[in-house]
C-alpha cells in the first residue's frame, strides 16, 4: 500500500522515479508526487490522481537533478488532495520526505512541534509531522556545520532521533536540498528495499519499481536505517548496530511484469494459472510415497507428527484460501483446523494448545494485519509458518519456515493466480499431514493424480472465457450478484463475491447454499442473479433444492457444474457453465476461475478500472 521510489546516481532522476512509480501504481493511486534536488534546489511536483496526471505535470514543468524521491499514495490520514500528496516538507521547505504507513502518535508530536513555534503545516497528513520533526532536529544540530560529511552524519542523526519518537509504522525515503547526492531510507512495518546499481542506487517499496535498472537488492529489516549515495550505502539499525544485509538477486525480470498482449494484468494473471498452479506443486509431489514434500516447513517428521491443531490466518482472498484449507486439512488429515481473520487473531485471545501450528497466508508477505498475527503468534512461542509469493518479504523472513507460491509477480489488485497457488499449497499440506496419519496410499495417489491433471483442466476452463463474457454482457445491468456453494465450494462463493465487489463495485455476497432459506432468500428478485457453484459431487442434489427455491422466486440462476450436473440443471438454470471434473477437495481450483472471469468481463462491460479498482490497493501494508 503506497509506493516509494528513491534514486541517487548520475542520470536524470525524474524519469527514473516516474517510471518506478508506474510499476508501483498498483500499491496506491490516490495521488502521486516527486521531488528532485539540483544544485541545492529542491523542486517538487505533486497532485491528486494517477501517475499520468503527475507525468503531465512534470512534462509541463520538467524537473532536473540526479537524486530525488517519489510516492504514489493510498490515503490513510487526510483527504485525497494535492496538498496531502507526498512528498511532504519540513518547516524550512528544504527537506522532502515520502512515507508508507501510519504515524500513530502524530497528533502528540504535532502538538509538541506547535508548542515550540513550528506552525507551518501545509497538509492534514501524519507524514508531514515526521518531516517537520526530522527537519527541526536537523536544524538544531546543524547550525554550525558546513562540512558536507558532517551534514550527512547529522541528517542521519536527526532521522534516527525522530524515529525514536515515532509510534506506528513507516517505510520512508528523504532528501535534503543542502545535502547533495544523499538519500536516507528507514523502515518499520512497511517494506523498503535497496536496489544496488553501478554508480547509482535506489530505494523502493517493492523491487518491481527498480528491476529494469538492477536485479541486486538488499531487503531492509524493521528498524533499519540506510544512507544511500551513488557509489555506496550504509545500513544500521535504529539502535546503531550494523547487522547482516546480504545482496540478493531478484527472481524475476522487467519482462515478467509487462502486460504482454493482455488488456489488463488481471486477465493476464488469470490466464497464467495453468503455469502458476504447476509451479506451486513442482518438485513437491512424491508419487512413490503418495505424499507431498515440503522441506521449507523446517520440521522433522516427529514434529509434523505432533501437530494437533492448525490455525490458518490471513486477510481477504488469502483468508478465503484458508477457509478451503480448513476443509482440506480436516478432511485429509483430521487435524482440527481454525481459520482466523489476521486482524482479529492478533487482538483476541484465541485458545492455543502447545501442539498448535500457525500458517500466515499472504501473497505479498507484507500484509500488515497478517504480519501482526504472525508476530503475535511467534511472541507466544508458537511455530508459525508462512505461505507467501514474495520470497524476500517480511513474513517470509520472520516466519519459522513455510511454502513459497512461485506464482511470479501479481500486479492486478484483485488477486487471482495467488489464490489458486495458495489452494495447491494447502492441498499439499493436507496431503502431507494426512499421509502421516490415516490417509491411505490409494487416497494419496488419487489426490496427486488430481493435482497433476489440473494445469490441463485449467486450460479447458480458460476456453470458457467467451461464454462467460457473453453471460457478463447479458447481465451487465443487474443490481448485484449472490453466490452460493457448499462444502469446499462455500469459500469459493465468498471469493466469487469478493472478486465481484472489488472490480465491478456491485453489491455481492457469498453464502453456503443452505443458508439461503435462513434469511438471504428475502433478497431474491429478477434483477439479482444467483451464481450457484454446484459440481457433480456428494452435495449436488442438496444444492439442487436450493436452486429450485431461488427459481421459484424468479431469481435468475447462473450455474457452474461438472459431470452430469449440466443435464439436471438444463430445465432450471438460466446459464450453465460446464467444468471438467475433479475430486471435491481439488475442485475449488477449477470452480474459482469462471468466477474470476465473470467478475472481470462484467467489470469491463461496466467500464471499470480493472487493475486499479476504486479505493483499493494491493499489498495492504497499513492496519
Ligand atoms: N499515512 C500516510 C498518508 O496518509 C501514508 C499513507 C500511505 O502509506 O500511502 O498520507
Amino acid at each position: 500500500m503506497c509506493g516509494i521510489v528513491g534514486y541517487v546516481g548520475r542520470a536524470e532522476a525524474a524519469q527514473i522515479l516516474l517510471e518506478g512509480l508506474r510499476r508501483l501504481e498498483y500499491r496506491g493511486y490516490d495521488s502521486a508526487g516527486v521531488a528532485v534536488v539540483d544544485g541545492g534546489n529542491l523542486e517538487t511536483r505533486k497532485c491528486a490522481g494517477r501517475i499520468v496526471a503527475l507525468a503531465r505535470l512534470t512534462k509541463k514543468r520538467p524537473l532536473s537533478g540526479c537524486f530525488g524521491i517519489s510516492h504514489t499514495r493510498w490515503a490513510t490520514h487526510g483527504k485525497v488532495t494535492d496538498e496531502n500528496a507526498h512528498p511532504h516538507f519540513d518547516a524550512s521547505g528544504k527537506l522532502a520526505l515520502v512515507h508508507n504507513g501510519v504515524i500513530e502518535n502524530y497528533q502528540l508530536l504535532k502538538e509538541d512541534l506547535v508548542r515550540n513555534g513550528d506552525t507551518k503545516f501545509r497538509s492534514e497528513t501524519d507524514t508531514e509531522v515526521l518531516a517537520h520533526l526530522i527537519g527541526k532536529l536537523y536544524d538544531e544540530s546543524c547550525a554550525s556545520t558546513v562540512d558536507v560529511y558532517q551534514k550527512k552524519a547529522r541528517l542521519l542523526g536527526a532521522v534516527r532521533a525522530a524515529l525514536q519518537k515515532v509510534i506506528g509504522t513507516y517505510g520512508i525515503a528523504l532528501v535534503h536540498a543542502n545535502v547533495p547526492d544523499f538519500m536516507i531510507g528507514a523502515r518499520r512495518g512497511s517494506p523498503l528495499v535497496l536496489g544496488v546499481g553501478k554508480g547509482e542506487n535506489f530505494l523502493a517499496s517493492d523491487v518491481s519499481a527498480i528491476v529494469a535498472y538492477t536485479r541486486d537488492a538488499v531487503y531492509l529489516n524493521d528498524f533499519d536505517v540506510v544512507s544511500v549515495e551513488r557509489d555506496k550505502f550504509e545500513i544500521a539499525s535504529l539502535g546503531g548496530e550494523s547487522g547482516d544485509h546480504p545482496v540478493s538477486k531478484v527472481e524475476f525480470t522487467a519482462e515478467d511484469i509487462k502486460k504482454g498482449d493482455f488488456r489488463h494484468y488481471m486477465l493476464k494473471e488469470i490466464f497464467e494459472q495453468p503455469d502458476t498452479v504447476r509451479d506451486a506443486m513442482r518438485g513437491r509431489l512424491s508419487v512413490e510415497e503418495c505424499t507431498a514434500k515440503l522441506g521449507g516447513l523446517n520440521m522433522t517428521p516427529a514434529q509434523l507428527r505432533d501437530v494437533g491443531r492448525i490455525i490458518l490466518t490471513g486477510c481477504g482472498t488469502a483468508l478465503h484460501a484458508g477457509r478451503i484449507g480448513e476443509y482440506l486439512i480436516e478432511r485429509l488429515a483430521n487435524i482440527p483446523t481454525e481459520v482466523e481473520y489476521a486482524s482479529e487473531f492478533r487482538h483476541r485471545n484465541t485458545p492455543m494448545t502447545p501442539e498448535t501450528l500457525v500458517f500466515a497466508i499472504s501473497q505479498s508477505g507484507e500484509t500488515a494485519d497478517t504480519l501482526g498475527a504472525l508476530r503475535e503468534s511467534r511472541r507466544k512461542g508458537f511455530r508459525t509458518l508462512g505461505i507467501c509469493n514474495n520470497v524476500a518479504s517480511t513474513i517470509a523472513r520472520e516466519s519459522d519456515g513455510g511454502v513459497y507460491m512461485h506464482a511470479g509477480p501479481e500486479i492486478g489488485v484483485a488477486a487471482t493466480k495467488s489464490f489458486t497457488s495458495q489452494l495447491v499449497i494447502l492441498t499439499l499440506i493436507g496431503l502431507l499431514f494426512g499421509r502421516m496419519r490415516n490417509l491411505s496410499t490409494a487416497e494419496g495417489s488419487r489426490i496427486i493424480e488430481a493435482l497433476e491433471a489440473l494445469p490441463e483442466q485449467i486450460e479447458e476452463v480458460l476456453k470458457l472465457s467467451d461464454q462467460i463474457k457473453a453471460i457478463a454482457k447479458k447481465y451487465a445491468d443487474v443490481n448485484g450478484v449472490l453466490f452460493f456453494g457448499r462444502q469446499f465450494n462455500f469459500p469459493i462463493a465468498l471469493e466469487g463475491a469478493l472478486k465481484m465487489k472489488e472490480i465491478t463495485y456491485l453489491f455481492a455476497e457469498g453464502h453456503p447454499s443452505a443458508e439461503l432459506k435462513h434469511g438471504i432468500i428475502a433478497l431474491v428478485r429478477p434483477d439479482l442473479p444467483s451464481v450457484f457453484i454446484v459440481p457433480d459431487d456428494a452435495v449436488f442434489s442438496k444444492n439442487l433444492n436450493n436452486i429450485e427455491q431461488v427459481k421459484a422466486r424468479k431469481g435468475p440462476i447462473i450455474s457452474l457444474t461438472s459431470g452430469n450436473g449440466a443435464k439436471q440443471l438444463k430445465e432450471i438454470a438460466n446459464e450453465i457453465i460446464s467444468l471438467p471434473d475433479a475430486p471435491d477437495c481439488v475442485m475449488p481450483i477449477l470452480t474459482v476461475i469462471p468466477l474470476q472471469l465473470l467478475a472481470y468481463h462484467l467489470a469491463v462491460e461496466l467500464g471499470r478500472d480493472i487493475d486499479k479498482p476504486r479505493n483499493l490497493a494491493k499489498s495492504v501494508t497499513v492496519e
